[in-house]
């Protein structure tokens, strides 16, 4: 048999309040009953792959359940979700299950399904440990219940957590920021996510900031405050394995690494995006319509395109080069029949004159200098 190896995120579009610099799609203060309507949606969408010949011998790795927030679902929706999943997925192979939390969202009840359904790991979106900063991003949580939901996974038996934290927040100092990374250590988290704030236009945020109500730190700030961030997680004994995300040895996101590495993938629920048989694809957002779609047996998608071999090569560099170890260059002769430098010679070349770049004999890889300006050097590629 020729199973494929997939990886599955489910989306989950409800949050108890939308923040104000977020631009994900989320709706809030959704009742049970429209929950439990989604919930049905999200099970039904799975049977559409198959009936519409899409999915075959998958064998799925990676389960993550992200949002939005999906421990916003109520206890009866969040267990019939799994327990769903849970029958149609052959499980044996699951390697890492994450879901998604925000701090104020979990209950034992809650940690309890997920746990009894095999979840093991979570990631919570702190953001940050000052009063002053979570309502000034819109957070719906306060500081005490990120240290109440943090106890509660720890003593739940959760030995995989994962924190999320933001920098370049208006007037933030090095020494704050260095204080908000000394305070995530004191959780010991296994893996950090660490998010400079971008204004995202159409948000409340950017409102703020057209208004002159808000701002966020300039750019040279923002580059010290990434690179203390480095310097204090490394010394805290956290690998540096992508641009954004530190871990402790062997709790690297593997889902999250199935995507840099450009692996297929199956996106489900509103909203999500996933990459199966060498075709990317969005679901359509709109609840109503994502649901019509599938009570018609039909994939919800709103979006897709095909990639081709030469955009396949190009996103396995722009996605590689964000992993700290950079692209294997051997794995990419044997997927493509041509070396990197054949294809991308010219602009490794100019990239690794200006100390941004790497080509080792095995991996081709961003030098810290690189990382720092990742955005336009990837862009280069394209
Ligand atoms: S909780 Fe997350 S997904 Fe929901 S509004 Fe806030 S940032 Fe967006």
């Amino acid at each position: 048999m020729n199973e494929k190896t997939m990886g599955v995120y489910v989306h989950i579009p409800f949050c108890t309040t939308r923040c104000d610099y977020c631009d994900f799609y989320s709706t809030e203060g959704l009742g049970a009953p429209q929950q439990g309507q989604y919930v049905s949606s999200l099970l039904h969408e799975w049977e559409c792959y198959a009936a519409c010949g899409i999915r075959n011998d998958w064998r799925i790795e990676t389960l993550y359940i992200g949002g939005g927030t999906p421990t916003v679902l109520v206890p009866a929706h969040l267990e019939r979700l799994l327990d769903g999943l849970m029958e149609r997925f052959e499980t044996s192979h699951l390697q890492e299950f994450t879901v998604e939390a925000n701090p104020g969202t979990l209950t034992e009840e809650k940690l309890k399904i997920l746990r009894d359904h095999g979840c093991d790991r979570l990631s919570l979106g702190v953001q940050s440990f000052d009063p002053f900063y979570l309502k000034w991003l819109g957070r719906s949580h306060d500081v005490q219940a990120v240290y109440d939901s943090w106890a509660m996974a720890r003593r739940m038996g959760w030995d995989n957590l994962s924190l999320d934290l933001m920098y370049g927040l208006q007037d933030q100092t090095l020494d704050h920021w260095r204080q908000t990374l000394q305070q995530a250590i004191e959780l010991q988290p296994e893996h950090l996510s660490l998010y400079q704030l971008n204004i995202e236009p159409g948000t409340p945020m950017a409102e703020r900031v057209a208004r002159g109500e808000a701002h966020t730190v300039d750019e040279e700030t923002a580059r010290q405050q990434y690179l203390l961030a480095r310097e204090v997680l490394l010394a805290a004994g956290y690998g540096h394995y992508e641009i954004s995300n530190y871990a402790k040895p062997g709790k690297h996101s593997r889902h999250n690494t199935l995507y840099w590495k450009n692996q297929e993938y199956v996106g489900m629920g509103a909203g999500a995006s996933g990459y199966i048989n060498r075709v990317r694809y969005t679901n359509h957002k709109d609840l109503t319509l994502y649901t019509r779609m599938i009570k018609r047996n039909r994939v919800p998608r709103a979006f897709e395109e095909t990639i081709d071999r030469e955009l396949q090569k190009k996103e396995t560099i722009l996605l590689g080069l964000r992993l700290t170890e950079g692209v294997d260059k051997k794995a990419y002769q044997q997927c493509f029949g041509r070396s990197l430098e054949e294809d991308f010679g010219a602009v490794i070349r100019k990239h690794e004159a200006q100390g941004l770049m790497e080509n080792r004999e095995d991996t081709l890889r961003l030098t810290l200098e690189g990382l720092l300006l990742s955005n336009e050097i990837l862009l280069d590629f394209f």
